[in-house]
């Protein structure tokens, strides 16, 4: 049985169709993460599975149950959300177990238990006296946690609950998460627009664009193989380079002549595609001086803009023609901006989209 199902889920706010028709599969003890730009529809869709907007077309089921029309407190979900929605007037433990003894019908000395053991997951033992106003922000967020964990549900539901805190803190209680998620093995379907987060955090991931899904797959697979142009360019940073080229034949050619081998198998064509768009992300780009190299198949000639040291790794942005092309190279290779370079397309890493459908033509 899966843990939770949408079949076309559809929501509208009276002129604004903020779900359009999403169909998703959450498996139990699965994490799964909805990630995408603002406004694509993820909070709405969490909030849907939550409880705390309608349905306004289609079917949402948890744990193989028909819940369209059940209150929020008959699901059996917990939800965290990002501002923490503690109260103010409360202790840490009372925020943890306040309300969860209504809904559940679970007794105050299980509920003082569990607020224990939550805390002790959460590394806040010592804090379950304080209010939220002496609590830092990474520790409300534990609060904030620590009361999901009390009520036990089936279905954990969060809402960018990383967000408010710093950058260090965030990766560190992403990690914390995982770790939790490990340990309890509690579905979890989790809002982000941070692809780091989704990548590392997600067994799935579902990209969401304008209300839909456009892919749902292993975080791997998303920045392996793309479904659609818009997956390319959402998942991976620095994004993936997408320029418009010709088909001709067994071949894609671009305005400055760069001819990239269409390889059998990886990108064969389906039907007759005559305009498609080339993806070829930053690393899959080999850069070197002019004089150095040789011009030959999957080369062109470039001239470099901006170069960007990123620590790691040297960022070189080139102009390709019309195409501004970003390259990922070696840290410490030496190159200035207007110098004339040549580019090599790895072939077997590049991917092709139809140009009309926006779809990844594998
Ligand atoms: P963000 O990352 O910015 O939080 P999101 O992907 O979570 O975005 P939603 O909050 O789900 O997006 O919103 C989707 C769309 O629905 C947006 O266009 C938003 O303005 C609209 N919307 C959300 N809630 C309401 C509402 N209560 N009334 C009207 N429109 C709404």
């Amino acid at each position: 049985m899966t843990a939770i199902e949408l079949d076309s889920v559809t929501k509208r706010f009276e002129d604004v169709t903020a779900v359009d028709g999403i169909s998703l599969a959450v498996e139990p003890g699965e994490f799964l993460v909805l990630v995408g730009p603002s406004g694509c529809g993820k909070s709405t869709t969490l909030r849907m599975i939550a409880g705390l907007e309608t349905v306004s077309d289609g079917s949402l089921e948890i744990g193989g149950e028909r819940v369209n029309g059940v209150e929020p407190k008959d699901r059996d979900v917990a939800m965290v959300f990002q501002n923490y929605a503690l109260f103010p007037h409360m202790t840490a433990e009372r925020n943890m177990t306040f309300g969860a003894d209504a809904a559940r019908d679970i007794s105050e000395s299980e509920l003082s238990k569990r607020a224990a053991e939550g805390a002790e997951m959460l590394g806040i033992e010592d804090l379950l006296d304080r209010k939220p106003a002496a609590l830092s922000g990474g520790e409300r967020q534990r609060v904030a946690i620590g009361r999901a964990l009390v009520r036990e549900p089936s279905v954990f539901l969060m809402d960018e609950p990383l967000s408010n805190l710093d950058a260090k803190l965030r990766i560190q209680m992403r990690t914390e998460l995982a770790s939790l998620h490990r340990r309890l093995q509690t579905t979890t379907v989790y809002v982000t627009h941070d692809q780091t987060e989704a990548m590392t955090l997600g067994d799935r991931v579902a990209v969401m664009n304008d209300g839909h899904a456009e892919q749902v797959a292993p975080p791997q697979e998303l920045y392996d193989r793309p479904a659609t142009r818009f997956v390319a360019e959402f998942i991976g940073e620095p994004a993936m380079n997408v320029f418009p080229v010709e088909v001709r034949g067994d071949a894609v050619v671009h305005d400055t002549g760069l001819e990239v081998p269409i390889a059998a198998g990886e990108m064969a064509l389906k039907g007759d595609i005559d305009a498609a768009d080339l993806g070829v992300r930053p690393e899959d780009i080999d850069i070197a001086p002019l004089d150095d190299a040789s011009a030959g198949t999957c080369t062109a000639t470039a001239e470099v803009t901006v170069t960007e040291p990123l620590g790691d790794s040297l960022l070189v942005h080139c102009q390709l023609g019309d195409e501004t092309v970003q390259v990922s190279t070696t840290p410490r290779a030496a190159f200035d901006p207007g110098e004339r370079v040549v580019l090599t397309v790895d072939a077997d890493r590049s991917h092709l989209f139809d140009r009309e459908t926006g779809e990844a033509v594998y």
